[in-house]
């Protein structure tokens, strides 16, 4: 019965899933290696928040988007 239960536990463990899209990965996903995001934003001990399936979801997931001159949106220059 516990065996069985560890087996269980072990096997959900295994189950490694895109941080982003949650997608299951398979045998290689992406990661960020930057220190300080490594060390400041990607918490979970292991590392289970920095797994993605593509670079397109490790973008995503920082938010990052095509700008154009002249028309960013949040972020507004001083009155000047
Ligand atoms: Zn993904």
């Amino acid at each position: 019965m516990e065996s069985e239960l560890k087996g269980l536990l072990e096997k959900n463990n295994n189950t490694k899933r895109c941080a982003h899209c949650d997608k299951e990965l398979k045998e290689n996903y992406f990661k960020v290696l930057e220190n300080f995001l490594q060390v400041k934003f990607y918490t979970d001990p292991e590392g289970e928040d920095n797994m993605f399936c593509s670079e397109e979801c490790v973008l995503k997931s920082l938010f990052v988007e095509e700008m154009t001159f002249g028309k960013e949106i949040g972020f507004k220059k001083g009155a000047d």
